[in-house]
């Protein structure tokens, strides 16, 4: 089994109901959710035709190897968007690979850990919430420490 951690995303629709199902599905098809995060929101200041964002960190124990991973995140997101979003072409939820492991991968289709880790307020309050001292192997600092020195102004709140 390996560890890894999914960012869930979400701005259409029913969003709380959005990531209910995403975890559904997750623990279907990748594996047993070992921690979740509180669910957060961010405003989308600066594209104000989107609504907010709700954003939630899951830790999963895993069989699947990082490219099947990919590939069944990839799946996730288009069946729960196929249910209600067909004809728009929109996707109803985002799911990216964080970290797996203390893996560093770089191919074509998947980049380990996710190269916007520690830019996104958004990723990291919910990240320092459920592994706080986890190092990211890459820039080696922990997820706290980066949350520290992030500089994104976009402010992040805990609703659930
Ligand atoms: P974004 O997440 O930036 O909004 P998408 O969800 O549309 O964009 O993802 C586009 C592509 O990013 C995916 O098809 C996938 O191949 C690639 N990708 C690379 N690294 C990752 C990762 N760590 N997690 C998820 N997708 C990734
Ligand atoms: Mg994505």
């Amino acid at each position: 089994m390996s560890r890894c951690y999914l960012l869930l995303g979400t701005n259409i629709g029913d969003k709380k109901q959005n990531l209910l199902q995403a975890r559904e599905s997750i623990t279907e098809r990748i594996g047993v959710i070992a921690k979740p995060s509180g669910i957060y929101q961010t405003s989308a200041w600066g594209k104000e035709d989107q609504d907010d964002f709700l954003n939630q960190v899951l830790a999963v124990e895993t069989s699947l190897n990082p490219e099947r991973l990919l590939g069944t995140c990839l799946e996730i997101e288009k069946d729960l968007g196929r249910v209600r979003f067909e004809h728009w072409g929109e996707r109803l939820i985002d799911i990216d690979i964080l970290y797996y492991e203390d893996q560093v991968i770089t191919s074509q289709r998947l980049t380990v850990p996710h190269p916007e880790i520690q830019h996104r307020r958004f990723t990291l309050v919910p990240l320092v919430e459920i592994a706080p001292d986890q190092k990211h192997p890459k820039m080696n600092q922990s997820n706290k420490d980066l949350l520290r020195i992030c500089t994104d102004p976009l402010e992040v709140v805990k609703i659930d």
